[in-house]
């Protein structure tokens, strides 16, 4: 299987400590993390950040060949950098719990898993099609419970871990249009709230990024005349980098927000959708 290739071609590397040589901060030194929607993005920059700071990381992408130029890219920035691909289909929770125990079996455990990949939507109300509200549900939420499943009983039985959503300012006041993205956003905070609470005796802190408008291909597909406005509209005048978002998922991952728990932290210029 390409999984079987990537991962064991790809963490054959030399297992030596990297983040000093690049400049990182050893944030999440000894860490391993599990990125969803990994391959761009949002995910390639948290996937990066992460692996400058240290930890070992599998990208789950959608398909083996993003995952593959995702990790092509990664190894020419540093090639002792420990990262592997995989490309279950979130949607299928058997699938999806497959690979998060190929991950554990490889590495032993899982400290921290991202839960990032998600679909946009701007169609209005009455122009939907039969089954389009599902999709972008079924990605944006049945896939989140289906990663964090497994990977709760992975971080019981080795005494904690770390679960994070990203979540969006759409999550706090909803969308002109589009309305099964903000309600599957909504869900996510839900979604986050009561399991940081579920799982805080277990030593799992669990917490979500609201990303504002994010320089991405999502962006990119909408339309500039909703765009525009939206820069107008942010207080720090200025669309957000992704490795701005990137920043704040690295603060929740690490010791430094070992008390952090139940937290949508919105990074976004202070737009409020
Ligand atoms: P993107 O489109 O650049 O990347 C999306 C990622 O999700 C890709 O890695 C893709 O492989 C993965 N993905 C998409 N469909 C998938 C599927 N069916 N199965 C598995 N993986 C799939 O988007 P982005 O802007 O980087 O968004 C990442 C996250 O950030 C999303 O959850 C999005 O809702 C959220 N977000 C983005 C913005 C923004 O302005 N870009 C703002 C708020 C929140």
């Amino acid at each position: 299987m390409v999984y079987n290739i990537l991962l064991e071609r790809e963490l054959s590397g030399t297992g030596s400590d990297v983040s000093d040589e690049i400049g990182g901060t050893d944030m999440l030194k000894g860490k391993v993390a599990v990125v969803t929607g990994g391959t761009r993005g949002i995910g390639y920059a948290i996937v990066k950040k992460y692996l400058e700071n240290g930890a070992k990381v599998v990208l789950f992408g959608s398909r083996a060949e993003t995952v593959e130029k995702a990790l092509s890219s990664l190894k020419a920035e540093n090639a002792e950098w420990e990262v592997a691909g995989d490309y279950p289909d979130l949607s299928d929770a058997g699938a999806v719990k497959a690979a998060i125990e190929k991950v554990k079996d490889k590495f032993g455990k899982i400290d921290i898993l991202v839960n990032n990949a998600g679909i946009s939507d701007s169609t209005k109300i009455e122009n939907y099609a039969e089954g389009q509200f599902e999709k972008v549900m079924k990605l944006n939420v049945n896939a989140i419970f289906n990663a964090i499943q497994p990977t709760v009983a992975i971080m019981r039985e080795q005494g904690g871990g770390c679960i994070l959503n990203t979540s969006s300012m759409v999550s706090i006041s909803g969308q002109p249009g589009g309305v099964a993205y903000p309600t599957s956003k909504f869900a996510v905070n839900g979604m986050t709230l009561s399991l940081a609470r579920e799982l805080g005796p277990s030593n799992i802190r669990v917490n979500a990024v609201a990303p504002g408008i994010t320089k991405t291909d999502m962006v990119a597909a909408l339309p500039d005349q909703m765009i525009q406005p939206m820069i107008a509209g942010i207080p720090l005048r200025r669309i957000g980098e992704p490795e701005d978002i990137a920043n704040a998922f690295l603060f929740l991952a690490s010791d430094m927000a070992s008390y952090v728990t139940g937290e949508v932290l919105s990074v976004d210029g202070a737009m409020r959708a």
